[in-house]
């Protein structure tokens, strides 16, 4: 009996090494279309250490660059926002590295991994994958770990992940040093209308820095080097890549599962859509898909409804939850923006806030902050309107 996984993204990587230690008796193969573990690389790599600790403990210290402790939030109109957890939460991977970390353990236990290995077609009903150049493969049970784009979704009868968002991600040698524990995050329409720029230190002088829109992300990266809104000087840095993708906002699918695959990951729309953050989701979901699978002992049909559960018993409120922040965000314009941060502030959120919330499961900090600036916001002529109606809106659709 085989188990087939289509891609080696981290969801692919994470779900068969979980497999390959429940179950090392299953033949495990995974295919991946490039010729290395990683590359291209799409994704700005913060991922907090609640996740790396917990599921990646072996393998996350090989890839880190940076720690970081907090965030600076700034808006178009000048409005800023500090959070410090006062304390190390999350780390900056070399993404490609970590891929690479989480293969070789793969590899490790037994897996096989086929690169340059692209799947160009599916017949479940046969078991039979096709691959380019003619070649097939057969499967007992396949898994869908495809990525954003989620190339063969439509092919096994699943849908495709919603409301995808084109990034791009530069990296900067900067002039002058940075503070190295904070990640920037600029919410500005002329930027990322409807999600937000980033800048995150790799060390004192080299940055991570990135957007998400739907349209012009190159002239947009331009306008954000000339604004420079963490005064890092930007505009006489060097840029020494760009690299981009697509961030998944839209929440999961309803059915990522038929009687003979899984989908895991960006495939599966397993992004937090507050932020497009997959690790901390896929990570979870990996590993339910994993125990699904080997507790189904060929009970192929079976592993799907168990891992779906699962996902929905953990995740379920946290993923409304956060996909409800996301559509009224993207519904406010700058000037409300502005006047949001401004009633976190005065209710006294931020400093609240800094040290209890959770970077992954946000559903608590989220209904805390309402809890706390919803006096504030209804006495904001400005505010109050822009929330209730962006919360009808998302509520309706
Ligand atoms: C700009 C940007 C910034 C991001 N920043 C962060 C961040 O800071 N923190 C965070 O947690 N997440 C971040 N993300 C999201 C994160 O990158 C994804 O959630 C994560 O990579 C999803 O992993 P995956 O394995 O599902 O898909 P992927 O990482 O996309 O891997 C899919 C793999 O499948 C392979 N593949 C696809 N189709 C085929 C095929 N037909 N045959 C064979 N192989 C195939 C691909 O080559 C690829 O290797 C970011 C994303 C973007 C675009």
């Amino acid at each position: 009996m085989s188990i087939t996984v289509v891609g080696a993204g981290p969801a692919g990587l994470t779900y068969a090494l979980r497999l390959a230690e429940l179950a090392p008796h299953l033949e495990l193969l995974v295919l991946e279309e490039h010729g290395s573990v990683g590359w291209p690389p799409h994704c700005a790599g913060l991922v907090s250490l609640a996740t790396l600790n917990r599921e990646y403990p072996r393998v996350w210290r090989r890839a880190v660059l940076n720690t970081v402790r907090g965030a600076v939030i700034r808006s178009r109109g000048g409005s800023e926002v500090l959070i410090d957890a006062k304390r190390g939460v999350a780390a900056v991977l070399d993404r490609p590295r970590f891929d690479q970390a989480l293969a070789e353990e793969a590899l490790r236990r037994g897996v096989e991994l086929r690169l340059r290995a692209r799947v160009t077609g599916v017949d479940c009903s046969r078991g039979v994958l096709r691959l380019r150049e003619g070649r097939r493969a057969s499967f007992s049970l396949l898994v869908l770990a495809t990525g954003a784009l989620a190339s063969l979704n439509e092919q096994v009868g699943v849908e495709r992940p919603s409301a995808l968002l084109p990034a791009i991600n530069a990296e900067y040698e900067l002039q002058e040093p940075l503070e190295r524990e904070f990640v920037h995050l600029y919410l500005d329409s002329r930027l990322a209308p409807g999600f937000f720029a980033w800048l995150i230190p790799l060390d004192e002088y080299r940055a991570r820095v990135g957007l998400a829109a739907p349209s012009a992300l190159r002239a947009r990266l331009r306008l954000l080097e000339k604004l420079d809104p963490g005064g890092v000087g930007l505009l006489n840095s060097r840029r020494v890549r760009v690299y981009g993708g697509y961030v998944v906002t839209g929440g999961p699918i309803s059915k990522p599962y038929t009687s003979r695959v899984l989908v895991i990951g960006d495939a599966a729309g397993q992004a937090k859509p507050t932020t497009g953050g997959g690790i901390s989701i896929l990570s979870i979901a990996a590993r339910l898909a994993a125990a699904a699978t080997a507790a189904t002992e060929g009970e192929w049909h079976l592993a799907g409804p168990r891992y779906h559960e699962g996902f929905k018993r953990i995740l379920g409120r946290e993923m409304r939850t956060m996909l409800l922040a996301r559509k009224v965000l993207s519904s406010l314009n700058d000037a409300q923006v502005d006047a949001l941060l401004n009633a976190l502030s005065e209710a006294g959120v931020v400093e609240r806030l800094s040290s209890t919330s959770h970077m992954d499961f946000q559903r608590r900090a989220i209904l805390g902050a309402l809890r706390a600036m919803w006096r504030e916001a209804l006495a904001n002529r400005l505010l109050a309107p822009a929330l209730l109606m962006g919360l009808v809106r998302a509520l309706l659709g």
